[in-house]
């Protein structure tokens, strides 16, 4: 079995794909405006494409994908791209991450394909809170979906970004609602980034713990195997995650790449860096592209630039790169 290691003893074994950079949302801290200008339609890679580079991909050792975006489900026959995954390889953790607008629709069709897990981004559980965070009335479609999710038997974990003065009055109110239905919560420090609204006060993970710590007693769990999140566990045994990218030991053991809807495969969310897979990809050259894989793999950074004082992070959007 090949396995991909880049330049720091690092196994690189998961791969994030965009397939899409529209949203249906504009989240405050991601997308607050429509972009000036989106994909052509013609640069993106068509799913019979995508997934040769997948088959690439697996066939050099990522044995986890996660479909992200923009807003994934917005995109036609993700559920037959999932398929050709899962028929190529059946043990591939094949997980998405969604806003869940459409997933009510959509649950139980991509349970069939072979999804196996989705992260569901909920900020709020008031419906006026999430109409002004996302600048859409969207609560109650998001929370059917995350029922119906459950229902057809997806494990769902939900992500929550954490705003002074937004949301930060519902941290509890978010946990209790995730454990009572046996989801994990993880809550996202807001990363700043150029395209998210200027107002937005991120919240740290001291601060959210101060928080829960008002209601539950809690141990410290540390960072789970090559996953981004720091887990705590309640004396109950219910276990919450908090994403802290501005920590020093946030990249020791990253494990991923990205590649957005176009085909430019990504080293480090953080960085401009990218290299493209697309014109090998179309013109059937799998050679080439598994060399810019492991091209891409070889020059991954050991660690992303927030916490340098002088350090510029990538000017690319969340909502090309997945997140
Ligand atoms: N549209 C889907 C969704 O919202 O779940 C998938 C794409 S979204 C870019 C992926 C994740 O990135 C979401 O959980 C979202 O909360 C997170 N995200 C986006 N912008 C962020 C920011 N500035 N800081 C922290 N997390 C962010
Ligand atoms: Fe869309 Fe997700 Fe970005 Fe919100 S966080 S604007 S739902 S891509």
């Amino acid at each position: 079995m090949k396995k991909l290691i880049d330049s720091y003893d690092r196994e690189v074994n998961y791969i994030r794909v965009s397939v899409t950079e529209r949203c249906n949302f504009r989240c405050q801290y991601c997308m607050p405006e429509k972009p000036f200008s989106w994909v052509p339609k013609e640069n993106l890679l068509s799913f019979e494409d995508m997934f040769e580079f997948m088959k690439v991909c697996i066939d050099e050792g990522i044995n986890k994908i996660r479909i992200t975006g923009g807003e994934p489900l917005l995109r036609e026959d993700l559920d037959k791209f999932i398929k050709m995954i899962y028929d190529y390889e059946p043990t591939i953790d094949l997980a998405m991450t969604t806003n869940a607008y459409l997933l009510k629709g959509a649950a139980q069709k991509l349970k069939d394909a072979g999804l196996k897990r989705i992260n569901v981004s909920i900020d709020t559980l008031i419906p006026e809170v999430a109409e002004k965070i996302a600048q859409k009335d969207v609560l109650k479609n998001v929370l059917d979906g995350v029922d119906e999710a459950l229902r057809v038997g997806l494990k769902v974990k939900v992500n929550m970004v954490p705003m002074k003065g937004m949301n930060d009055n519902e941290i509890l109110d978010v946990l209790e609602y995730c454990k009572a239905r046996g989801m994990t919560v993880r809550f996202i420090e807001y990363m700043e980034n150029v395209h998210a609204s200027v107002d937005i006060k991120g919240m740290k993970s001291d601060e959210l713990l101060a928080l829960i710590s008002e209601r539950y007693s809690y141990k410290d769990e540390g960072l789970e195997n090559q996953s981004p999140s720091h887990y705590y566990s309640t004396e109950d045994g219910y276990r919450f995650g908090i994403i802290e990218p501005y920590k020093d030991d946030f990249c020791s053991t990253c494990n991923r790449i990205r590649i957005t809807a176009e085909g430019d495969l990504i080293p480090c969310l953080y960085f401009d860096e990218a290299m493209s897979i697309r014109e090998a990809i179309r013109k059937g050259d799998i050679k080439t592209a598994a060399a810019v894989l492991k091209e891409v793999v070889r020059t991954k950074p050991e660690k992303n630039r927030w916490s340098e004082e002088d350090g510029e992070s990538s000017s690319r959007a969340f909502y090309e790169t997945g997140g």
